[in-house]
Order: C-alpha cells, then structure tokens, then sequence
C-alpha cells in the first residue's frame, strides 16, 4: 500500500458519559455513578475507519477530550497511518513538559488504538494476531467495585459472576475496620469452594503496617493476588510488603508511562502487572509492558476495557488472567465479551474487534467535534 492510500484526512473525537446500572465503590475514589468514555475516529485517504478510545472512572474525561480535539488533532492530519510508532513518539515528545504520563497518556491512548485498528483492517487481521497470536483465548476473572455493597449482596453479586461461569472473582477491600475485611474474605471464600482463583484490592487505601496485617489475616484463603496494597509510587514500599506476606503483590492502572513500569519491575517484587492501553499509551504502550513482563518472568494481566484487553492478552504466551471490568464498555459494542469454559475468547473480526453500537451510545454523547 502506497503511503498516499494510508494519509490520515480526518480525525473525529467523541465525549459520552455511559450511566452504570447501580452506584459502585472502592476505597479510594468513591462512588462511581457512570463512566467516561472519548471515542477517536480516524478515517484515512483509502476509507477506513479505525476507532480509539479511553475512559475514565467519571472524572477528567473532557480535559482528555481537549488534548485530542484541540491539541493532537492538527497534528496528526496528513500524517500516515501506518506510521505508529512514530506518531506515539512524537505525541509524548509534543507534549512532553505537560504530560510524562496522567490525562496525555490516556489522550495518546485514544488516537494509537484507532492506528492500530487500521493496521489490523487494513491486513485483514484480527488483533490477537496482529499483536502475538499466541492463542484467541485467556484466563479471566470478574472484577468486582463492591465495597459498598452489604455482606448479603457481597456474596449475591459474587454469585451471579458464578452463574456467568466465571472461575476467578475479585472483591473491593479497605474497609475501615480490617476485621470486617477478613470476614468479607473468608465469605467470599466459602462460597466460591476450595478450586476457584481470587483475589483482593485495596485500591492504595492502606499504610504499609495495614496492608502487612490484613494480608497475614487472610493467608489462609488462598489468595491469588493483592492488588495495589498502597500508593502506587512507592515502589519500594511495595517490597516491604511482598518481603512480609505470603500472597503476590499485583498493581499497574496506575502506572502510565513504560518507565513507571520499569521502576516497579526492579523494585516492587510483583508477582503480576496490570498495564491498561486506555492509560499506558495504546496498544503500543501495552504490548511494551508485555515485553518488560516477558524478559522478566512476570505474568501480564490487564485492567478495565476487557473487550479490547482480550485480544492483547490472548496474543501473549505469558498472560496472566484479564479483569473482565464492572464498567461494561463492551455491553456498548457488538461483540460484548465471550467467557467459554470459563476463558474469554477474542474476537475474530478484522480489526481491534472492538465496534461500538452507535444506537446504544448516542444517547449519552455529550460533546463531539
Ligand atoms: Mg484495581
């Protein structure tokens, strides 16, 4: 394909807050009442259309929706769409002094995933083969935002995430009473048997003496990770932690550029990484944190929009498990995510398999340009 076919001639950015169907929290941010999606359309000179897009828990989305629409889209006009690693470059360098990760990572990530759902519709390809092809398929688990749920509808939730036929659950943790944590635990335990994969996040809500303990208080309960025990940058607190319990340590939502990732690698002793292409810069930033992963023997896992993160993780060889979100993005396309025999399968179309339903969406469109 000749570089005139491939020209960026128009970019389209689209700002929606998509209600959630019932108040959901966790420690640190609160209640969530919806979420923020921004869409980017990409249209190049031989007629495709590559859809991006990030979201956020519901705040900060229009600053991002700026960046895109105000600031990146000049820039990329006229530019070849093939051209993504270059484009992802000269984005971070561009807006270097304001950025070094936060709302630009999220922003980048937007236009570098419509590039690659280009690359992939212009092979002809879906995206777990264009990403790795290792397999179409991945370990998954639900990922509970239910800390503000009673012990009752704790154990109820959990129970309809069995009834879909997951394997694996994850529960909020970081109430202010830990005892009252443990007991959550330990219930969640009992229902779920003996055989099914768990795990817990506090959401950086504990000091390091009260991730420690907590931690210790539910060795017996088999679990499988402890998510973001506290602040995500201190990286060598997170050593202290792993040094003194017996569970995995797990974090990366919050981690937005490559080098935060490096740093937490080297120092943090993590059994699993959680990247997010809605927030590490696309599938490009995704797949770099696949190979820090890779060369370090680390499994990679994933937070949030499962119905792009499915293909990513199936494409690797050492995937770990994909959060399967409680913001249901993908109830919003035409493929919402498949579970078969408790794995998620990726989708087979060409592209990042991920085509929103304009009917479903274009209710909750608030801005666009
Ligand atoms: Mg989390």
């Amino acid at each position: 394909m000749t570089k005139e076919a491939n020209k960026i001639e128009s970019v389209k950015v689209e700002y929606y807050q998509v209600p959630l169907a019932e108040v959901l929290s966790d420690a640190k941010h609160g209640d969530h009442t919806h979420f923020e999606l921004i869409l980017t359309r990409i249209k190049t000179s031989n007629g495709i259309e590559g859809v991006g897009y990030t979201y956020t828990g519901g705040k900060g989305g229009r600053a991002i929706y700026s960046l895109l629409n105000d600031e990146m889209k000049p820039l990329l006009i006229g530019k070849d769409a093939s051209d993504i690693m270059a484009i992802w470059d000269e984005l971070q360098w561009h807006f270097h002094y304001v950025g070094r990760g936060g709302l630009l990572s999220f922003a980048i990530s937007a236009v570098d995933i419509a590039l690659w759902d280009i690359k992939c519709k212009n092979l002809g390809l879906p995206l777990w083969k264009v990403a790795g092809g290792a397999s179409n398929q991945v370990n998954c688990y639900a990922g509970g935002i239910d800390l503000n749920f009673d012990h009752q509808k704790l154990l109820s939730n959990i129970q309809t995430y069995l009834d879909r036929g997951f394997e694996a659950v994850k529960i909020k943790v970081g109430k202010s009473d830990y005892k009252e944590d443990v007991r959550r635990v330990e219930a969640v335990r009992e229902l779920i048997g003996p055989d099914r994969i768990f795990m817990v996040d506090a959401n950086y809500s504990m000091t390091k003496e009260q991730a420690i303990r907590f931690a210790n208080a539910i060795a017996h309960c088999d679990i499988k990770w402890f998510e973001e025990p506290t602040i995500p940058d201190d990286y060598l607190g997170y050593a202290d932690i792993a040094d003194a319990i017996d569970i995995p340590l797990a974090m990366g939502e919050n981690l937005h550029t490559i080098h935060e990732f490096t740093y937490a690698i080297s120092q943090s002793k993590l059994g699993f990484l959680q990247p997010d292409a809605s927030n590490i810069g696309g599938i490009t930033g995704f797949l770099m944190v696949a190979q820090l992963a890779y060369a370090n023997n680390i499994p990679v896992c994933s937070h949030g929009m499962h119905e792009l993160h499915v293909s990513l993780l199936a494409s690797q060889p050492h995937s770990g498990y994909l959060e399967v979100h409680s913001f249901p993005i993908d109830e919003y396309t035409t493929t919402p995510l498949k579970i078969i025999n408790g794995k998620a399968v990726a989708p087979d179309i060409p592209g990042t398999g991920v085509v929103f339903d304009d009917a479903l969406l274009t209710p909750h469109l608030k801005m666009s340009s």
